[in-house]
């Protein structure tokens, strides 16, 4: 599970995978670059009909802005013994786009992105890179001879060396006067012009972020995969450095994958999000797509809090326990659901509870969760199914309070056909 445990710029200090004596481990385990690029990307439709043509739509993102393939995942399957890790991963990046692997502790994201850069090998399926097949086809290629930059969460940095060594370290020839006009300009990208003869040593957790980043631009690889990037970070540090990476990656044009538990991460700074379930893609699309239109349960239950209505299609109208609603409020419903029964995914946000005398309740509150600038309100409806409404912190109900219910979403609502 993530370690959610606010840590400090000391922590960055104690040694670091790769410091210790040996830099060639940072260089090949921990580094600067392991060598390697795709469009694969696709969704399984697990509950079908749940929000209409648009699913297709998420299977490849918002494609008009998309460039060419960099990095191609086909059919990626990775097993330790009886244990399958990764069970048939799908997908492409393309050019200039951060895509970020999402998905649950044990999904898979860390073995996906090891068997990008070549820290293991696929049991069956393809990768290619920049349209070259680095795995697969009964051949792999070494990490350091695909074009694929690796950054830690650790960081990994080399403690006997300076900042601008560090940068200059995975260049070809990092004493040369090429090498020290591209180590100026990334010290610059990262806002760190001035920071080339300190030692790393000397550095602040975000600012030894900036020069992991360096480094690993540095070769200008087709892919940068970034693994937990922030998770070394405290907490506020990791919300003002997310910005910065993505600045940083967009600036440099760089094809980047990245690995994250957070959502809130993974939905700010990704052009695309893959949401991994049971080690293959469930769902791939922008940001925005993936978390308003779900294409199954489990996206919709992973992405925030999600809670299912059960509905009654009609002519005109759904029914539910908390009233009758247009039918129009269904995401893609299409005629051939009259008469049918659907779950309607809910958040926080569409719904509204208000305090009423016992006989004309919906149900009750069961729980509340107090977040600072608001309150969301669990309520058990009297038919056993339970909604989480949101409400501002100044609005305070009771557990036990008899409440009714209100649908008051303004944007179409994704569905599911009943279980
Ligand atoms: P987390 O978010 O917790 O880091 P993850 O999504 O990155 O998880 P992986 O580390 O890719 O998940 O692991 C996927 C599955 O493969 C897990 O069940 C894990 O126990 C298993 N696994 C990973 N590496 C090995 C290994 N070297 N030997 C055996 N099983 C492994």
């Amino acid at each position: 599970m993530r370690d959610d445990t606010p840590r400090t710029d000391c922590d960055a200090d104690r040694p670091q995978r790769g410091d210790a004596t040996d830099g060639d481990d940072a260089a090949t385990d921990g580094g600067a670059t392991v060598g390697a690029s795709g469009d694969g990307a696709s969704a399984s439709r697990s509950d079908p009909g749940s929000v209409g043509d648009r699913a297709d739509d998420a299977v490849d993102g918002v494609s008009d802005r998309r460039g060419d393939p960099v990095l191609e995942l086909d059919g990626v399957i990775k097993r330790y013994g009886s244990e399958t890790a990764v069970s048939g991963m799908e997908l492409t990046v393309h050019e200039g786009e951060l895509v970020t692997l999402l998905g649950p502790s044990g999904c898979g994201k860390t073995t996906t992105l090891r068997m990008i850069a070549g820290l293991e090998t696929p049991t069956d399926g393809t990768i290619a890179v920049g349209g070259d097949v680095v795995a697969g086809h009964g051949a792999v290629r070494p990490p350091e001879e695909r074009d694929v930059g690796l950054v830690f969460q650790e960081f990994a940095l080399f403690p006997h060396l300076t900042v601008a060594e560090n940068v200059a370290f995975g260049l070809d020839d990092p004493d040369s006067a090429a090498a020290d006009s591209r180590v100026a300009e990334l010290l610059e990208l990262v806002g760190l012009d001035d920071y080339g003869d300190r030692s790393v040593t000397d550095l602040s957790g975000g600012q030894r972020q900036r020069v992991a980043l360096a480094r690993s631009l540095a070769p200008e690889p087709d892919v940068l995969l970034l693994d937990e990037p922030f998770s070394n970070l405290d907490v506020s540090l990791r919300v003002r450095m997310r910005e910065e990476v993505k600045r940083i990656l967009d600036e440099a044009g760089v094809t980047a994958v990245s690995v994250t538990h957070d959502q809130e991460e993974a939905l700010s700074i990704s052009d695309r999000v893959a949401v991994i379930n049971d080690g293959h893609v469930e769902q791939v699309g922008a940001p925005g797509e993936v978390f308003e239109h779900p294409t199954s349960r489990f996206v919709a239950s992973f992405l925030g809090q999600a809670s299912f209505l059960p509905a009654r299609v009609g002519e005109r109208d759904i029914e539910t326990s908390v009233g009758s609603y247009d039918r129009d409020l269904l995401n893609g419903l299409g005629d051939g659901y009259v008469g049918s029964h659907v779950d309607v995914l809910v958040r926080p946000d569409d719904l509204r509870a208000t305090p009423v005398p016992a006989g004309d309740a919906d149900g009750e509150v069961i729980r509340r969760q107090y977040t600072g600038p608001s309150f969301v309100y669990h309520v058990k409806l009297n038919d056993g199914t339970v909604l989480r409404c949101l409400h501002n912190h100044t609005e305070e109900f009771d557990v036990g309070e008899p409440v009714a219910v209100t649908l008051v979403a303004d944007h179409a609502l994704a569905w599911y056909p009943a279980q």
